[in-house]
């Protein structure tokens, strides 16, 4: 999940281990009931490189979860001074991402990518399924904010982080040297996770190779699906929120915008990176679209933080299908569950390659989905993050659009 040229070949590397991975299992998956050697030895090393994998992931959940929360709501601090701009672009934000989870929960619904695959997985789920909505919505709230981090209780790390957040900007200078803190410690877990995500490519190979081997080549029509379902989601999240956000709230024709942030999207289409596309969507979104420096500067790197639609919309899709491949009911309780994380997730998401795949652990644990559903999407992650960045950058260009009409500007350019 780094940038540059190192991060480009470790997702190659990724995707080579993911091919490698399903290979292998294909080829010796048949064979692993004859052999012994295969059976007692090889495979057993396999399972375990792929459990390693996954507890160092889990390993890195609460700390950068944590971290990067407090440092991004303290970040937010200008919000006081910015007031109605920025209460408006939050809203709007917000609005469009939780828009952005639905409209991949329907496709995924619509494509049931994981159905049928039926792989026997850790169901952390069922203990939950049967909590009462308002148990729910209490459990969200922590009663010691140590315990959660002890239980990994991500809703509840989550909702004390921006408490504690937004307090640092309230007390001031004392508070400021506490965010600077965790703005350093989340640079360091940045850094545990480019460590970790350097396994990747073993771990994403066992993890693979283990279901191949299982379950044969049936598993490979699952993944076109999901590419589908997170491809066509994204187009539709373009063109119906904000061509209309744009036609409704700023009187102009989507044509013009889509024109006018056309470099941006394709930029943040090949880098995969919303923060390595601020300097084009700054200049896109003031060039051609007219909206002014003051807003520009304000909601477009704020928007690179913390407004992920692509990347909220793909963990909508991809909970779903880690729920149908692992076999889990997903209820009406959990799917609700999947919008309110996965738009705090893509809240707390950097805007650097590969980040969102480390965010759909939070999603996945938080609903009570077995977190091997990452090994799943992880060799298909590349094309996904190619789409969902654009709809990330398009995301805060629409909502630019809007709070500056909103503002009185005049978007005639
Ligand atoms: N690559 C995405 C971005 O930069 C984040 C993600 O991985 O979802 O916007």
């Amino acid at each position: 999940m780094s940038e540059g040229k190192k991060g480009i070949s470790l997702l190659v590397k990724i995707s080579i281990g993911f091919i490698l991975g399903i290979l292998f299992g294909f080829v010796i998956g048949p064979v692993v009931p004859n052999s012994s050697v295969l059976s007692n030895y090889v495979m057993p090393f396999v399972d375990l490189v792929g459990k390693i994998f996954l507890r160092l992931l889990m390993m890195i959940i609460v700390p950068l979860v944590f971290s990067s929360l407090v440092a991004g709501a303290a970040s937010v601090g200008d919000i006081h001074k910015l007031g109605r701009i920025g209460i408006k672009t939050l809203a709007l934000y917000l609005v469009t991402t939780a828009v952005a989870i639905m409209i991949g929960l329907a496709c995924g619904n619509l494509f049931n990518p994981g159905i049928g695959m039926n792989i026997p997985g850790n169901l952390q789920a069922s203990a939950r399924e049967a909590k009462p909505l308002v148990d729910v919505i209490l459990d969200i709230f922590p009663t010691n904010p140590i315990a959660s981090m002890v239980n990994a209780n991500m809703l509840q790390i989550i909702v004390f982080a921006l408490f504690f957040g937004v307090a640092c900007i309230m007390a001031g200078e004392r508070g400021k040297k506490i965010s600077d803190f965790f703005e350093n410690a989340a640079e360091v877990m940045y850094k545990v996770t480019h460590m970790v995500m350097s396994f990747a490519p073993y771990g994403v190979f066992a993890l693979i190779a283990g279901t191949a081997a299982k379950f044969g080549v049936s598993i490979l029509a699952p993944f076109a699906k999901v590419i589908a379902a997170v491809y066509i989601g994204c187009i539709i999240h373009a063109v119906l929120v904000y061509s209309g956000m744009i036609s409704m709230f700023c009187k102009r024709s989507p044509f013009w915008y889509f024109k006018g942030v056309q470099e941006a999207a394709i930029t943040a289409f090949v880098t995969r990176s919303s923060s390595g596309t601020l300097p084009v969507t700054l200049s896109n979104v003031r060039d051609n679209l007219g909206v002014s420096e003051g807003v520009s500067s304000f909601v477009l790197p704020l928007g690179a933080t913390i407004n992920m639609d692509g990347t909220a919309l793909y963990q909508g899709v991809c909970a779903l299908f880690v729920a149908q491949a692992f076999n889990v009911p997903l209820t009406l309780q959990m799917q609700i569950g999947i919008v309110v994380t996965a738009t705090l997730a893509s809240i707390g998401t950097a805007g650097v390659p590969g980040a969102g795949l480390i965010m759909l652990t939070l999603v996945l644990t938080s609903v009570g989905l077995p977190i091997e559903g990452i090994a799943l999407v992880a060799g298909i992650d590349v094309i996904l993050d190619a789409a969902r960045t654009c709809i990330n950058v398009m995301g805060d260009t629409a909502v630019c659009a809007v709070v500056a009409s909103s503002e009185g500007e005049d978007l005639t350019n």
